[in-house]
């Protein structure tokens, strides 16, 4: 099996979880926010294509949102069939993420003119590399880095996300994972790390041996806990992650009867 920070992370959530996803492959429905992810990446990846390193901030606001909703468009009726009541609403948050992306590139690219380069310049020295796919066999390991961004010969690893809160905590490992992984390609470490929170604007992640080692542990636990087939070794993890206010775990009626069982089970620990 190729591990990745998505299936490290969903045996931490959840044994079962993982069981159900990777070793059963049951497929997982798609999700408003896995979707929309995805959409916020296009736009981003298009915004390098289209924008014109002489745009004003507005002027850059202007195409963002618009090919914000070129994209949308395009997902509409996909997007339709998620049952998500209001889409609407997430169309319009979209927006403003949108609109803080950009700020921040704006504001980048001001710094970059400031400190004397010409516009054209500044705007490619940020261009980055965006989605770049690594593997190793050796690890057993792959992961896609969002965007790279290289300049004055140090390597940044971004990862955007469009969560509503910044836990950068929550992440650390999927940074060390990239990490990791830019190593064994390139034989060094990327300098920096960071997210990219649509919501919160970007934190930075150290990226150091200490991360790498914690990662190459965590990936080994994973590892020997996941050798079995059958599913008794999977243990359930029965928390407010198998049904929340507005949905619930894929895997939710493999798991439980009904909501009565759920809430035993929950309830016992
Ligand atoms: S419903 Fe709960 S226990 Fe079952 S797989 Fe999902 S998270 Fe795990």
């Amino acid at each position: 099996m190729i591990y990745s920070f998505s299936s490290i992370d969903t045996y931490k959530q959840c044994p079962r979880k993982f069981y159900y996803s990777y070793i059963e492959k049951l497929p997982r429905k798609p999700s408003i926010h896995f979707e929309r992810g995805k959409i916020m990446h296009n736009v981003i990846e298009r915004f390098f294509e289209s924008a014109d390193s002489n745009m004003d901030l507005d002027d850059m606001k202007f195409l963002g949102r618009n090919l914000l909703i070129a994209c949308w468009n395009k997902k509409k009726e996909e997007l339709e069939t998620l049952g998500v009541g209001n889409l609407d609403f997430y169309l319009e948050e979209s927006k403003l993420m949108v609109d803080r992306w950009v700020e921040y590139f704006f504001n980048e690219m001001q710094s970059e003119v400031d400190a004397g380069y010409i516009r054209a310049d500044a705007f490619e020295r940020l261009r980055p590399q965006m989605e770049v796919n690594y593997k190793s066999d050796e690890l057993e390991l792959s992961g896609r880095i969002d965007s790279i961004n290289e300049k004055d010969g140090e390597v940044e690893v971004v990862d955007f996300k469009t969560s509503k809160d910044a836990d950068v905590g929550k992440y650390r490992l999927q940074i060390g994972i990239y990490a990791l992984l830019y190593k064994m390609e390139h034989g060094k470490l990327p300098d920096k790390g960071a997210l990219f929170f649509f919501k919160h604007g970007k934190k930075r992640v150290v990226v150091d041996e200490e991360l790498v080692e914690d990662v190459k542990k965590e990936l080994e636990e994973v590892k020997e806990k996941t050798k079995s087939v059958v599913r008794e070794d999977y243990p359930k993890c029965v928390t407010s992650l198998c049904k929340w206010s507005t949905g619930q775990c894929d895997y939710f009626e493999k798991c439980f009867k009904n909501d009565r069982e759920y809430a035993e089970e929950k309830r016992k620990g």
